[in-house]
């Protein structure tokens, strides 16, 4: 990396606390502390790395030694304010606990804290990592926070709020820093974009701000990387390519050759080509999985959640592509693929190749099962043989054939359409085949709520009973009632 691109995050890193982005409440603590002249001695930043924590730390050291502080702020002109931004100040002291963990380092700290400070009001201890130190290291550095010296602030910094003792937490003021939601990060990087004079497009904003994971280090520091891959033009085809993402269309397309049985052979050349340009299969597979289920959060309108892999301008079109298609076959097919994944995991196979083999394998399995009759697809039968057992054939493709099949008798058929109770309006399964044999067949088929009503009965002749049962058993000829289908491999 050039040195001109490393200059981007430690070009644009906070120097006042009004800079710090998102982090509002442990700012807006430190800075009234600052109003109200209450200073702490022991603070504790807790949250994930690239949050802003070392940063604020320092912000708040300069404020603390600042020789012209403006308000709750340091003046970044003064010698103190200089030295602490250059890291060479001799009043500032940052020590990472991770590599300094042991009780003679924390010692070594209790002896350096007796003296004052040399060019500013206070000494300041920046321990990051803290979670780092040995048992014995956290017992000395409690002695000091219990009598701390007046001239001396700690700031302690973790992301492992969890393995703090809790007798140091007790001695500390606790600040929580949160991750950076992506929206968030896409307004930052764009102003950022802005001032270095970068192209970009939105969607190219989103893959850097999704790769920074809620971390501002973490998404410049990707920045700078895209802005030498991309030359300088931040699109999302660029960042697609960059980060190796296949962008919806491949995966709307997947979807649609699955789900689509006359587009099955497709899958198979979509596998080939994706391995005769040496994509990873495995990751293919897995973001299809992360496809799916951003898909079923679409539709529940839940595509606001931060760890959804689709940007902004697609959810939309995603929402009206697939407004119509049954969340059952989105969770059927989810779940089949995951378990495709997760053997993949498993199996460790040997090269690239075979994992072509084993998926076409597996793809090709869940085709024939796909082309097996889904619940919906049964409901919709026994909807339209509801229909047409009262009496309505004209549901049926070929009336002629169907009364072909049926011998039920003319006259039967139009008295059962003439006595017909209300259509069904709940789940057919509410509904009891066996157990209503003095009823009439139309009745057999009704739901709970029509069976009470008070519509007059009819009195099928033992042969038609016996022909509707002969009927049933020809409609559902082959079908399985089966949910499980699409589950197990
Ligand atoms: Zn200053």
């Amino acid at each position: 990396m050039s040195e001109n691109h490393q200059v981007l995050f430690r070009k644009y890193r906070p120097q006042f606390f009004r800079d710090v982005i998102y982090q509002d409440l442990a700012v807006g603590s430190l800075q009234n502390a600052f109003k109200s002249k209450k200073i702490g001695h022991a603070y504790i930043f807790i949250g994930p790395r690239g949050v802003g924590k070392t940063t604020i730390a320092r912000i708040l050291a300069k404020r603390l030694n600042c020789e012209n502080p403006d308000g709750v702020e340091p003046c970044n002109e003064c010698t103190s304010c200089l030295e602490i931004t250059k890291g060479n100040s001799n009043d500032v002291f940052e020590i990472d606990a991770a590599s300094n963990s042991g009780v003679d380092n924390i010692r070594e700290l209790r002896e350096n804290v007796k003296f004052n400070a040399m060019g500013g009001k206070y000494r300041v201890y920046i321990l990051d990592e803290v979670h780092m130190l040995s048992g014995a290291a956290f017992n000395a550095l409690l002695k000091t926070l219990e009598e701390p010296p007046a001239h001396v602030v700690f700031i302690l910094a973790t992301t492992e709020y969890h393995k703090i003792p809790e007798t140091i937490l007790s001695r500390c003021q606790d600040f929580h820093f949160r991750k950076v939601p992506v929206t968030v990060l896409q307004n930052y990087i764009e102003t950022l974009c802005t001032k270095e004079g970068l192209k970009y497009d939105s969607e190219g904003l989103f893959w850097i701000a999704k790769k920074g994971d809620g971390s501002v280090r973490d998404t410049l520091s990707f920045m700078e990387q895209a802005v030498i891959f991309t030359d300088g033009n931040l699109t999302g085809a660029k960042l697609r390519k960059m980060i190796g993402y296949h962008g919806i269309d491949t995966f709307t397309d997947f979807l649609n050759q699955l789900i689509d049985t006359s587009q099955s052979a497709q899958i198979f050349e979509t596998l080939e080509n994706l391995f005769q340009a040496g994509i990873d299969l495995g990751k293919f597979i897995w973001d299809f999985i992360e496809f799916l289920n951003s898909l079923l959060l679409i539709k529940d309108n839940l595509a606001d959640r931060e760890s959804i892999n689709i940007p902004q301008e697609d959810l939309q079109k995603l929402k009206q592509n697939y407004r119509e298609l049954d969340r059952e076959i989105l969770v059927l097919l989810a779940e089949r693929i995951f378990s495709v994944h997760e053997k993949l995991n498993l199996m460790k196979l040997r090269s690239s190749y075979e994992m072509k083999v084993y998926l076409e394998i597996q793809f090709r399995k869940l085709i024939l099962d796909r082309e097996k009759p889904s619940v919906s697809g049964l409901l919709a039968k026994i909807t339209e043989l509801t229909k047409l057992v009262q009496g309505d054939i004209s549901v049926l493709p070929d009336h002629s054939e169907a009364l072909k099949k049926t011998s039920v008798n003319q006259s039967q058929v139009a008295e059962s359409k003439n006595q017909t109770p209300k259509p069904q309006t709940t789940s057919p399964f509410e509904t009891n085949v066996e157990g209503k044999q003095n009823k009439s067949q139309a009745e057999t088929f009704d739901t709970k709520q029509s069976s009470n009503t008070s519509a007059p009965s009819t009195k099928p002749t033992d042969n038609s009973s016996e022909d509707m049962e002969k009927l049933l058993k020809e409609k559902f000829s082959g079908v399985e009632v089966d949910s499980n289908q699409f589950k197990n491999l």
